[in-house]
């Protein structure tokens, strides 16, 4: 008799949980996920809903009350709540291992205390003490909120001391932390796993190009040389060696311009530059994260084609329903739309990822392939 598996969050990232669940018939009977959206894109795909906000504990112990396994792919759901469940049922990654990465400072200080490599930080607990931090920090420097900020929402990079102000005025009454801005030369990440047995898999190091502090393209593999690649790769392994947590996580890191590895953050969850694995590798993010809570034994990580991954947002000039997305048919492209009902500027639609199946080598060859193909690409009012 297989499990109900509960997800907080029904988005993309719930909907192609769901869709990889389907793999794992014997395992998993069925998905509920935990969603504000009625009809979000998980429940199209299969999944049973409950309508409420992440952080509704009633909804919560509903949900856990369901469910056998628990798992999230966001990570704002209410930690103190599934603690208090923790011992009905089986929850991963850990609210514990939540807890420590949802608060930015707490997640930071945790890093640097097991030895891995941060940029500078601090807290930051009133105007006084950010002028006084900022001085010692230098322009430019990073305010941000340490909770529930993601894709840069609640960052401010302050470039001069008339900025002070404004950027705290920004943020005032909620917890803020000060990071020194690092002059990366790249983003990377990688995606790990983790399974309840302790064993730990990588794929290879991506990179990510960000536009407006939102992801617009993942290349696999990143374009650095073999020795930074295994830099990053260890740092990776070490992080899941500290965390403690089950599942798969997405560890975001700089490569400093004197080749130095940083970790920006890490995401309890699967990842958007995972998104790759879908088409680029034997075990897909998704199903290795099922994998990993189930305590099976996990897929192979090994990268079969390089691949390039274009995230399509919703234009800055639209916000409604739109025609169906079509592009030309083409067997090493691969157009995933999210199901979302309303398109809106910069949400995430969609992505699109491009193979090199006969492992030509040439990335440019694919970023180009995406250049033309963005251009097909129209949200068309109905
Ligand atoms: P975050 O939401 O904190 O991951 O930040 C979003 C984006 O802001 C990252 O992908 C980086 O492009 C940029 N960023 C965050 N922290 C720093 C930093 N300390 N130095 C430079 N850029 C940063």
């Amino acid at each position: 008799m297989g499990k109900v598996l509960g997800i907080i969050g029904g988005g993309q990232l719930g909907m192609m949980l769901t869709e990889a669940a389907k793999k794992f018939s014997d395992e998993i009977s069925q998905v509920i996920v935990l969603d504000p959206t009625k009809d979000c894109p998980a429940s199209k795909v299969g999944a049973k809903q409950i309508v409420a906000d992440f952080k509704d504990k009633n909804a919560i112990v509903e949900l856990a009350s369901k469910c056998d396994i628990l798992t999230y792919e966001i990570e704002s759901g209410d930690s103190d709540v599934l603690r208090s469940i923790e011992s009905k049922v089986s929850i991963n990654p850990s609210p514990d291992t939540l807890k420590k990465i949802q608060d930015k400072l707490t997640q930071k200080k945790f890093l640097s205390e097991n030895g891995l490599p941060v940029s500078d930080f601090t807290e930051i607990s009133s105007l006084k003490d950010l002028n006084e931090k900022v001085e010692k920090f230098g322009f430019p420097c990073l305010l941000k909120t340490r909770r529930d900020a993601y894709d840069g929402r609640g960052n401010f990079k302050i470039n001069s001391a008339d900025e002070i102000c404004k950027a705290f005025q920004l943020f005032e009454g909620r917890a803020m932390m000060l990071e020194k801005f690092v002059d990366f030369r790249m983003e990377v990440s990688v995606i790990a796993a983790r399974n309840t047995l302790g064993k730990i898999a990588t794929y290879p190091l991506v990179e990510n190009i960000h536009e407006d502090n939102i992801l617009k393209i993942t290349i696999a593999p990143a374009r650095v040389s073999a020795s930074i690649a295994q830099k990053a790769e260890e740092v990776a392994k070490k992080t899941m060696e500290v965390l403690q947590g089950a599942g798969v996580f997405g560890i975001e890191m700089f490569v400093t311009k004197d080749d130095k590895i940083l970790i920006n953050e890490i995401a309890p969850r699967v990842h958007n530059s995972g998104h790759h694995t879908l088409q680029s590798s034997k075990t897909s993010q998704f199903e290795q994260h099922l994998r990993a809570i189930l305590g099976l034994e996990l897929g192979s990580t090994e990268l079969l084609y390089n691949t390039v991954m274009y995230n399509i947002l919703g234009p800055k000039n639209f916000k409604g329903r739109f025609k169906p997305i079509k592009i030309e048919p083409d067997e090493d492209v691969f157009l995933k739309m999210y199901k979302k009902n309303e398109s809106k500027p910069n949400r995430k639609m969609g992505h699109i990822n491009i193979i090199d199946s006969k492992n030509t080598g040439d990335v440019e060859a694919l970023l180009n392939k995406i250049k033309s193909i963005k251009k097909s690409i129209h949200f068309i009012p109905v």
